[in-house]
């Protein structure tokens, strides 16, 4: 009777023991300038994911929230792959609070190519452009201090993600490879990091996703400009506008009207540029207009594999 415990409690050990490994739930094919979303059913309260080449080299990261949806509540985090990364293999890690491992995964990235275009500026969006004016650089310095936290701990609702302008003609897309022609003649390179959509000007523009406004400012690379957590370290960015109609601190829903479309800053004609960031890179709208801030599809194949048990 004795040994019959000992093995029945010996083994009630061993299969608690798989019990708590952490299951954690991603695709495993990517472009760059994709988000990629990892979701775990279990607690994983102050972890941390991460993103590090094949030489181990830290890319990126993101806390993992609770999340709370109609077919899904646990944990996720998202991070987002920088469009000038090189195609290969690259390591998820998960990572505790004290810095320990608690899971490695690996991802492809696919060789995806981006759009070439040179752009023509006139003399004053040159001076802009090329313009050293502190002022600049700290506003620079301050925009992407806020893409680099989070503000809020958690997220509900499904995140699904619609245009910020109805009707709008995409004259500009996310990384888009430019080469900006100076009025003197010279030139310079930069990634579009946005997507541009071109209207008249006092079009409504739309939150996109529901979140929190955390930045509504006149800034002078930019125009009037704002600045949306969509969820923790993610961050809906909406430039050039004419007017602002909200104030950081407000909640907003993703069809709430947060200003008009104008041609403010350092634009060469009436659009929105909007961008997404996460974790302070800039990722492409495309497949979040498809399936949602964090990813509906692999939500769906987790709860399909549980009906399939
Ligand atoms: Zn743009």
């Amino acid at each position: 009777m004795k040994s019959f415990n000992i093995i029945l409690i010996l083994f009630l050990f061993l299969t608690a023991g798989v019990h708590a490994e952490q299951n954690f739930y991603y695709n495993s094919n990517f472009n760059r300038g994709d988000v990629v979303t990892v979701l775990s059913e279990n607690s994983a309260e102050n972890f941390t994911l991460e993103l590090v080449n094949s030489r181990e080299e830290f890319l990126t990261d993101n806390i993992f929230f609770y999340i709370e949806t109609n077919s899904f509540k646990g944990y996720a985090s998202v991070i987002g792959l920088d469009s000038t990364l090189s195609a290969g293999e690259y390591t998820l890690q998960v990572k505790t609070q004290d810095g320990i491992i608690v899971y490695k995964g690996a991802i492809l990235i696919h060789q995806n190519l981006f759009k070439k275009e040179n752009i023509q500026l006139n003399y004053k969006n040159t001076s802009l452009r090329t313009d050293t004016d502190p002022e600049i650089v700290s506003q620079a310095v301050a925009i992407h201090e806020i893409y680099g936290t989070s503000v809020q701990k958690s997220a509900s609702g499904s995140k699904s993600i619609i245009s910020p302008i109805k009707n709008g003609i995409i004259t500009s897309w996310f990384g888009d490879r430019r080469n900006f022609i100076y009025s003197d003649g010279s030139s310079s390179k930069a990634v579009h990091n946005g997507t541009d959509i071109a209207g008249p000007v006092g079009t409504e523009i739309y939150a996109g996703c529901d979140g929190k406004v955390v930045l509504s400012k006149d800034r002078i690379i930019t125009g009037n400009s704002v600045v949306i957590e969509y969820l923790p370290g993610v961050y809906g960015v909406f430039f050039h506008m004419d007017k602002i109609y909200v104030l950081p601190g407000d909640m907003v829903s993703k069809d709430t009207v947060i200003g008009t479309l104008g041609a403010t800053g350092l634009a060469t004609g009436p659009h929105l540029h909007w961008e997404f960031r996460v974790g302070g890179v800039p990722v492409s709208p495309d497949p979040l207009l498809a399936n949602g801030l964090i990813d509906n599809s692999l939500i769906m194949s987790i709860v399909s594999s549980h009906t399939a048990e």
